[in-house]
């Protein structure tokens, strides 16, 4: 027998801030409210061990920060379903497959979020974890006394370079053009630091290594001389990518693919809302993507747009 689609007000996919916060004030307001996310509630700040920047809390973790909004939305109802991947969604008629059952909503509220892009080069794959990282919070402690190499040149890369000084005893930052993104203070507080050496006009060809990384090999960009770096991590930082391809032709975008919304988070199909940092806006932070999901919960609970 097969069984029945589960049906529900609101079904909220992604389950960091702004998916969280949007399930407090739909649960809040009464409505049937399904929370789904691929992996445990928290989303991107889960992992950083220092917030400062939340009102109201002077500082915490991003797993505490998250337990309590979990702790809320469940509290007023939301039904969370962790390790749980949308893989097709039907916007139009709202309904939603996932690896492991089917759904059908009144409304639907996108809170996926974005990620890191990836180099795409040989050895960033096969090396994650070993020495390939994403999270210089998270995996800094692991380099303690070695040499390392930051991938980038805007405020993210010369912000968690800074960061893993603490840590290694010298951090390459890598970049392919002569001059850094990155904001003057950032800028000044790097070239000042002993530890940090630029590469520059710079690209990674490859990340080698068998356990773990050994070294990368670098292409100079004016010359194309290839040359090898010995180092046994390599942190990058190229920006970032929405998880917004599941939507793909079924909403409007910007040209990276970040979704477009009017102010109470409307896409262009009646009932679909975008939250956080999935949509396209000019600052992605927690708060920002908490008053994302809150504008959007009203907006689907009052079946407005
Ligand atoms: C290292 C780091 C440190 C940061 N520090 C700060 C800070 O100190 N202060 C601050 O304000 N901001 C900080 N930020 C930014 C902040 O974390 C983000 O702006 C915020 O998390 C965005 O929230 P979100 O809910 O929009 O998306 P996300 O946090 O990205 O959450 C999206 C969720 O959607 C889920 N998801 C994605 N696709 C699917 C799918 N197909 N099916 C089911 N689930 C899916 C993901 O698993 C994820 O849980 C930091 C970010 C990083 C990476």
């Amino acid at each position: 027998m097969v069984n029945p689609m589960e049906e529900y007000d609101t079904i909220i996919i992604g389950a960091g801030p702004a998916g969280l916060t949007a399930a407090i004030y739909s649960s809040r307001e009464g409505q049937k409210t399904l929370l789904l996310d691929k992996a445990v509630p928290g989303g991107q700040i889960y992992l950083s061990s220092i917030v400062e920047n939340y009102p109201g809390v002077k500082s915490t973790s991003g797993a505490a920060l998250i337990s309590t909004m979990v702790g809320q939305a469940t509290s007023f109802g939301t039904k969370i379903k962790q390790f749980e991947e949308v893989k097709e969604a039907n916007l139009k008629e709202k309904i939603i497959k996932t690896d492991r059952g089917e759904y059908k909503s009144k409304s639907i509220i996108i809170a996926t979020g974005n990620r890191w892009r990836k180099l795409n080069v040989p050895g960033e794959e096969e090396l994650l974890g070993k020495g390939v990282s994403y999270c210089a919070t998270c995996d800094g402690p692991f380099f303690k006394n070695q040499e390392v190499a930051v991938i980038g040149g805007g405020d993210s890369a010369i912000e968690e370079g800074l960061h893993l000084t603490k840590f290694a005893n010298k951090v390459y930052i890598i970049h392919r053009r002569n001059e850094l993104r990155a904001s003057k203070r950032l800028q000044d507080l790097a070239f000042s630091n002993p530890k940090i050496e630029f590469i520059w006009n710079s690209e990674v060809s490859s990340i080698n290594g068998n356990a773990n990384v050994e070294s990368i090999t670098l292409k100079n960009n004016n010359s194309n001389e290839e040359t090898s770096l010995a180092l046994s991590g390599a942190f990058i930082f190229i920006g970032m990518l929405p998880n917004s391809e599941i939507f793909k032709g079924q909403l409007e975008t910007d040209p990276r693919g970040y979704i477009l919304t009017g102010e109470w988070m409307q896409t262009k199909i009646p009932g679909v809302y975008a939250a956080g940092d999935v949509r396209h806006s000019p600052l992605k932070q927690v708060t920002t993507a908490t008053s994302d999901g809150t504008v959007s919960a009203v907006s689907a609970s009052r079946g407005q747009f």
